[in-house]
C-alpha cells in the first residue's frame, strides 16, 4: 500500500519521501458526485465564499478587504492562485467541514489505515485533500484517538480532560465504528463495521448494506462475539453509533 520514492540517488534513508497510497481517497472522492461535493462545500461558510469568488473569476481580494476575516479564510486567501474550480478529477479536494470526520476515520481509524501516527496520517490526508488548518485537525484527531493512546501506555504529556483507557489484555475493551457511506459493492454493501480491540489493536471489518442498529448488532453478536467471545467493555468509537439502541436490541436476542 505504500511506495517509497527516493529524493536523490545518493540520499540517505532519512531523506526518503514517503508517498502514501491514495487509493482510499480516490475511491472516496469518486463516490461523490460533483453536485454532492458542491453542495457540501457551499455548506462550509469559509469555502463557500472562496468558491463564489473563484467561480466568478474575481481577482484576489485586497488585504484591506479581508483583514477582518477568519484565520481559515486568510489561509485560503494566501493560496489564492493555487485554488481552482474544476469539474472533474482533482489532485487535492478542498474538503468541507462536514466531511473531515469521514475522511479522517477512513485514513486513520480503519483497519487499512491502521492507526498510524500524525506524520503518516498527514501524508495520507494531504495526498488527496486540503483544508485550512488541516494539520491542526489531524494532530488533534490523532492525539484524541483512544485506541492510539490506549496502546501507548501511560501518557507522557497531559491530555487535558481526555479520559485515557489503559488495557492489559485482549477483549477488555473494544471499539465499534462505522465507515461510510462508501461506493456500493456488488453485494449492495455501503458501510463497513470496524471492531477494534484496544489491547492488540486487532481490527475486524465487516461489510454492511446499512448502518441500522439491527444490522450492527447482528454482525457484532453473530460474527465478532461468536468468534472472539464477549468483550468486557464496548466503546462506540468517535461516538458515531447509538450504543443504547444496540444494547436494547441485544437484550432482546
Ligand atoms: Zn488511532
Amino acid at each position: 500500500m505504500r511506495a517509497v520514492k527516493t529524493a536523490e540517488p545518493d540520499s540517505t534513508i532519512r531523506e526518503e519521501i514517503e508517498i502514501e497510497s491514495t487509493e482510499q481517497g480516490v475511491n472516496w472522492t469518486q463516490s461523490k458526485t460533483t453536485e454532492e461535493i458542491l453542495a457540501a462545500q457551499q455548506q462550509d461558510d469559509t469555502i463557500a465564499i472562496i468558491l463564489k469568488l473563484k467561480s466568478e473569476n474575481q481577482p484576489k481580494p485586497k488585504w484591506e478587504d479581508i483583514s477582518l476575516e477568519s484565520k481559515q479564510f486568510k489561509t485560503y486567501w494566501a493560496q489564492w492562485d493555487r485554488l481552482r474550480v474544476i469539474n472533474g478529477n482533482v489532485k487535492q479536494l478542498i474538503l468541507p467541514l462536514c466531511w473531515h470526520d469521514q475522511v479522517l476515520k477512513m485514513l486513520h481509524d480503519d483497519p487499512v489505515a491502521g492507526h498510524f501516527g500524525i506524520h503518516r496520517t498527514l501524508a495520507r490526508v494531504s495526498s488527496r485533500f486540503y483544508w485550512a488548518g488541516y494539520k491542526e485537525t489531524i494532530e488533534i484527531w490523532c492525539k484524541c484517538c483512544e485506541i492510539c493512546s490506549a496502546r501507548k501506555g501511560p501518557t507522557r504529556h497531559p491530555r487535558g480532560h481526555m479520559k485515557q483507557y489503559l488495557v492489559g489484555a485482549p477483549l477488555e475493551r473494544v471499539a465499534i465504528d462505522i465507515l461510510g457511506p462508501l461506493p456500493e459493492t456488488k453485494n449492495k454493501n455501503k458501510y463497513i463495521l470496524v471492531i477494534t480491540d484496544y489491547f492488540s489493536r486487532w481490527a475486524e471489518s465487516y461489510p454492511m448494506p446499512d448502518q441500522e442498529a439491527e444490522t450492527v448488532t447482528r454482525i457484532f453478536v453473530g460474527e465478532f462475539i461468536a468468534r472472539f467471545g464477549l468483550p468486557r467493555q464496548v466503546h462506540r468509537s468517535r461516538e458515531t453509533i447509538r450504543v443504547s439502541s444496540i444494547a436494547i436490541i441485544m437484550s432482546n436476542i
